[in-house]
C-alpha cells in the first residue's frame, strides 16, 4: 500500500517511465456522473466535486494528457461536448432524462451510463486504458467497465457512505447498495485515491483492509485565491473597516451545519454585547452561496432565513447568493474569519480557499479539515455541533489581532506549499503512470475482470 507524499517529480510526458513510445498524447477519462465539470463554479448544484474533476483535468491536459471527461447531460441546452482547452474536454452522455435528477434516485441509469461511455469509445475508435472515477456511482461505472475491457481503474470517493450516514438523521433506502458498491470499489480498484490521512484510516478501519490507497489532496487555485489587499476587497463589496467580518461559503444543506454558525453568531453577539471591544452592530455574517427553491437546498436556506429572523440576527446577517470564483477571493480576503460548521466534511475545499486568501478558519474537527486547518496554526479546530465552542473560537480570532495576523501568515504559507492544483495533479500523473506502466509490463495486481461482480448486476439496481 503506498501513501503518496507531495511534491513529486514534473514530467511532461506522461508515458516517461513506460517503454513503449507513444507518438501522440495518451487519452484518459475522468468520470463524474453528477457533478458536471463543465458546470459554472458557483451556479446551480455546484460543488467540491464539479471544481475538483474540472481543475484536475485541465491540470493534467497541462502536463501532457489528453483528458476526457464525462458526465450525465442534465439539461438537454447543454452542450454534448465542452472543449475547455487544446487537450481537455467535458463529455455529456445520455443517461435517463435530460434533467436535474437527485443523487438518490440517479443509480438506476447508471447501466446506461456504461452503454452511452462504450458507444462514445467506438464512435472514438479508442479504448481508454485508465479511468478515474468520482463519487461512488461513477465507481460502479468504473467496475463495469473493469469488467468489460482492459482498464486502469482509479477513484476518488469525495464522500464516503460509512462516515456519512453516521453524521445524518434519516438514512435513505440507497444506503446498502452505496456501502456495498464502495466496498467493492475499494477490493477491486487499481488504486483509491483518499484525499487526506482521516479518509485513509476511514477506508481502512469503515469499509475494507483489502485495498490500494494512495494518498493525494485535493487542490486550490493559488492564482485565483492569494493573499490581496484587505482594504481594497472591503472596498469593492462596500464593507467598512470597522465592521468584523464572519464568512460561511458552500452550499446549503444540513450535514454543512449552517446552523450551528447561526446559533455560534446569535451567542457571539450577546457576548459583546456584555463588553466594549467590538460594537455588536459591526459583527456581520456573510452567507455566500446559492439555492434553487424547487430544491432541497432552497429548503434549508429557508429554514436558515427563518433561524436568522427568530434569533433577531437579520440586521447583522446578509445571504449574498452564489458568487464564482472570480469575485469569491475578495470576499474571502475582506472576511475577518471563515467559518466552515460542517457535520462530516470529507475534504471541504472552501477551507483551503479561505486559507490561500490568509484568512484564518474556524471549522469542525472532523474528515479532511482536520487535515488543512492546524489549529492554533491557521485558525482553530472546535467540536461539531458545539455552538459555545464556535462562538469563542470566532470570538478569539476577531479580538486577538497579533494572533490573528500571524494565521493569515502561516494559513497562506501552508495553502501554497500543499495545496496547489498542480501539486496535486503531479502525483495524479506520476500515479497514472504508474499503473500504466504496471499494465504495460503484466506486472500489475489482477484486478477487475477476474474479480466477481456479483454485487453489481442488475438486481441491486432494482433495490434502489
Ligand atoms: N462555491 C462557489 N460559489 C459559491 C459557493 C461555493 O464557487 O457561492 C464553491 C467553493 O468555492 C468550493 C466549492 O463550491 O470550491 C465547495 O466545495 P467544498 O469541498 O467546500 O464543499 P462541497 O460542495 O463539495 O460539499
Amino acid at each position: 500500500m503506498s501513501t503518496g507524499k507531495f511534491p513529486a517529480t514534473q514530467s511532461n510526458q506522461p508515458f516517461a517511465s513506460a517503454r513503449t513510445k507513444i507518438p501522440t498524447r495518451q487519452a484518459i477519462a475522468l468520470i463524474s456522473e453528477h457533478g458536471d465539470p463543465a458546470a459554472e463554479i458557483g451556479k446551480d448544484a455546484a460543488g467540491g466535486q464539479n471544481v475538483y474533476v474540472r481543475q484536475v483535468g485541465e491540470s493534467l491536459a497541462k502536463l501532457g494528457w489528453q483528458v476526457d471527461m464525462f458526465t450525465r447531460k442534465s439539461n438537454p441546452n447543454d452542450a454534448t461536448i465542452v472543449q475547455h482547452s487544446p487537450y481537455c474536454r467535458t463529455i455529456r452522455l445520455i443517461a435517463g432524462p435530460e434533467t436535474y435528477i437527485p443523487r438518490d434516485e440517479l443509480f438506476q441509469y447508471m447501466p446506461e451510463f456504461v452503454t452511452s461511455f462504450q458507444k462514445f469509445q467506438q464512435k472514438e475508435g479508442t479504448n481508454y486504458p485508465l479511468a478515474h472515477t468520482n463519487y461512488w456511482m461513477s465507481g460502479w461505472v468504473g467496475l463495469e467497465l473493469q469488467r468489460r475491457q482492459n482498464i486502469q481503474l482509479i477513484h476518488t470517493y469525495h464522500s464516503l457512505g460509512a462516515v456519512k450516514y453516521q453524521s445524518v438523521s434519516e438514512i435513505p433506502t440507497i444506503a446498502q447498495t452505496r456501502l456495498a458498491v464502495e466496498k467493492q470499489i475499494l477490493e477491486q480498484a487499481h488504486s483509491v485515491v483518499a484525499t487526506s490521512p482521516q479518509e485513509f484510516d476511514d477506508l481502512e478501519n469503515l469499509v475494507s483492509r483489502l485495498g490500494n490507497i494512495d494518498i493525494i489532496p485535493c487542490g486550490t487555485d493559488v492564482s485565483t485565491f492569494r493573499p490581496i489587499s484587505k482594504v481594497e476587497a472591503r472596498k469593492q463589496l462596500d464593507i467598512s473597516g470597522k465592521e468584523k467580518v464572519v464568512l460561511y461559503v458552500g452550499r446549503f444543506d444540513k450535514r454543512k451545519g449552517i446552523e450551528t454558525l447561526v446559533r455560534a453568531t446569535r451567542e457571539l453577539r450577546a457576548q459583546l454585547e456584555q463588553g466594549e471591544e467590538i460594537d455588536p452592530q459591526n459583527l456581520k455574517l456573510l452567507i455566500v452561496g446559492g439555492s434553487d427553491p424547487q430544491e432541497a437546498d432552497g429548503a434549508e436556506r429557508r429554514r436558515i432565513e427563518d433561524l436568522v429572523t427568530e434569533l433577531d440576527l437579520t440586521a447583522n446577517t446578509e445571504f449574498v447568493g452564489m458568487v464564482g470564483h472570480d469575485r469569491l477571493a475578495l470576499y474571502y480576503t475582506a472576511a475577518d474569519v471563515c467559518v466552515i460548521p460542517s457535520h462530516y466534511e470529507p475534504f471541504g475545499l472552501v477551507a483551503i480557499e479561505a486559507m490561500a486568501c490568509g484568512t484564518p478558519v474556524v471549522a469542525s474537527a472532523v474528515g479532511g479539515l482536520k487535515f488543512t486547518v492546524i489549529s492554533e496554526e491557521t485558525g482553530l479546530l472546535v467540536p461539531p455541533h458545539d455552538v459555545a465552542k464556535f462562538a469563542h473560537a470566532i470570538e478569539r480570532i476577531l479580538t486577538d489581532d497579533i494572533w490573528a495576523r500571524k494565521a493569515r501568515k502561516q494559513a497562506s504559507a501552508r495553502v501554497q506549499q500543499n495545496f496547489s492544483w498542480t501539486g496535486v495533479a503531479i502525483q495524479l500523473s506520476d500515479l497514472y503512470r504508474r499503473l500504466l506502466a504496471q499494465s504495460l509490463s503484466g506486472s500489475g495486481i489482477a484486478r477487475g475482470s477476474s474479480a466477481t461482480s456479483t454485487l453489481l448486476p442488475k438486481q441491486v439496481v432494482k433495490a434502489s
